[in-house]
C-alpha cells in the first residue's frame, strides 16, 4: 500500500484538554477512510490538523510527501477540505460562490467557466446554476461544498461529518458521489459519528475515542484480531426439546467457548476455530443426527466492533446511534 496521508504521534493540547493524544495512521492512495468515534473523541480536531487549519502541539503528519508543518502551502495544493459547518452566503449565487473560490485559487476565468461547469455537473447542480446558495435544499448545499472542496482538483479530501442533517435520500446521494470521486482516483478521508454510514462506503476505518486511534484497518481486519473466535448462528430443525437437546450438544464440546439461543429460536456459538474447525463441528453434529438447517457466521457490524472496542478501554460509547 502507498500511504498517501501518514501521521505520526500527532498531538493537540487545547489549554488543559487533550484532544488528540498521540495518533498514528496510515491512509492509502485510493482509499475511503473513516474516522469513526463519538462527539468529542477528537474527529474535527484531527482533521484540521491535517488540512492544516490547526497547529499540532507536537507530531507530524505527510500528505502526498509534504509535512503539515515544514511545508503546509505544499499540503494545501493537494486537499480539500470540507468543515462540518456550512458558512453562510448571503445574496450569492451557486456559479458565484464557486467562481469566487476559482479566483483564490488563481484560476483564470476560462479555466474558472469550465471548473463550474465540470463540478456543477458532477455534484448534480447544473440546473441550480442561478439559484441563490442559501435557496439551496441542505443536501445541495452539502454538494455544493464538496464542489468547493474540488475547486483546485485536489488528491485528497477531508470531510467532517459530511452526512450530518441529512435525509436518507441525500445520505444516498452524497454517498453515490464519494464513490464516483473515489473512481476518479481521489483518495477521501470521512468523519463520522454514524456507523452503518462508514461501514457501507470505507475501505477502511479507524475506530477513535477520547483522542486515540483504538483500532484500525478493513472492517473485517478489525474483526478478526478482536475476536478470540468466529460466532455462528445455526438454525435446527424441531421442537424446544430437540432445539435445547442441540444447543446442550454445541456446548458441551471443547471448541465451543458458549452456545445460546437468540429470540428467534437460533442457536448462537462462540467459536475457538478456524473455518476448518467450523466445517469439523458441523460434520459432527450432523453425525450425531442434529437436524442442522442453516449453519454461518454471524456477520459482524461496526457498531458491533465499536462497542468491543470501546468496552474494553472502558469509553463512554454515547452518540453512536444513527
Ligand atoms: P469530534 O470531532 O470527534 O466531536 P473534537 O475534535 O471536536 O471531537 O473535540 C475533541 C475534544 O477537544 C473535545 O473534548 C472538545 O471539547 C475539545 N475541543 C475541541 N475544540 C476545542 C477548542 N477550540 N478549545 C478547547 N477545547 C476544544
Amino acid at each position: 500500500m502507498t500511504a498517501i496521508v501518514e501521521a505520526h504521534g500527532l498531538v493537540k493540547r487545547y489549554n488543559g484538554t487533550l484532544a488528540v493524544a498521540g495518533v498514528d495512521l496510515a491512509i492509502g492512495e485510493g482509499e475511503i477512510f473513516g474516522l469513526v468515534g463519538p462527539n468529542g473523541a477528537g474527529k474535527t480536531t484531527m482533521l484540521r490538523m491535517l488540512a492544516t487549519l490547526l497547529e499540532p502541539t507536537s507530531g507530524d503528519a505527510e500528505i502526498a510527501g509534504a509535512s503539515i508543518r515544514r511545508n503546509p502551502q505544499a499540503v494545501r495544493r493537494v486537499i480539500g477540505f470540507m468543515p462540518d459547518a456550512f458558512g453562510v452566503y448571503d445574496d450569492m449565487k451557486v456559479w458565484e460562490y464557486l467562481d469566487f473560490f476559482g479566483r483564490c485559487y488563481g484560476l483564470g476565468p476560462a479555466q474558472r467557466k469550465r471548473m463550474i461547469g465540470d463540478l456543477l455537473e458532477l455534484v448534480d447542480l447544473a440546473a441550480k446554476r442561478d439559484a441563490y446558495v442559501l435557496s439551496l435544499s441542505r443536501g445541495m448545499q452539502q454538494r455544493l461544498c464538496l464542489a468547493h472542496a474540488l475547486v483546485h482538483d485536489p488528491q485528497v479530501l477531508l470531510l467532517d461529518e459530511p452526512a450530518s442533517g441529512l435525509d436518507p435520500r441525500a445520505r444516498v446521494e452524497l454517498r453515490e458521489l464519494l464513490r464516483e470521486l473515489r473512481s476518479l482516483g481521489k483518495t477521501i478521508v470521512i468523519s463520522s459519528h454514524i456507523l452503518p454510514e462508514l461501514e457501507e462506503l470505507c475501505t477502511s476505518v479507524a475506530i477513535v475515542d477520547r483522542g486515540r486511534v483504538l483500532a484500525s484497518g478493513t472492517i473485517s481486519d478489525i474483526g478478526q484480531r478482536l475476536r478470540v473466535g468466529e460466532v455462528l448462528r445455526i438454525k435446527v430443525l424441531g421442537d424446544e426439546d430437540r432445539v435445547e437437546a442441540a444447543r446442550a450438544w454445541f456446548e458441551g464440546r471443547s471448541d465451543v467457548a458458549s452456545a445460546s439461543r437468540d429470540g428467534s429460536g437460533e442457536i448462537e456459538i462462540g467459536f475457538r476455530g478456524d473455518e476448518t474447525g467450523a466445517a469439523a463441528l458441523l460434520a459432527a453434529a450432523i453425525r450425531s443426527k442434529i437436524p442442522v438447517v442453516s449453519y454461518s457466521p454471524a456477520a459482524t457490524d461496526l457498531q458491533e466492533l465499536f462497542l468491543q472496542v470501546t468496552d474494553r478501554d472502558d469509553a463512554v460509547a454515547d452518540g453512536t446511534q444513527a
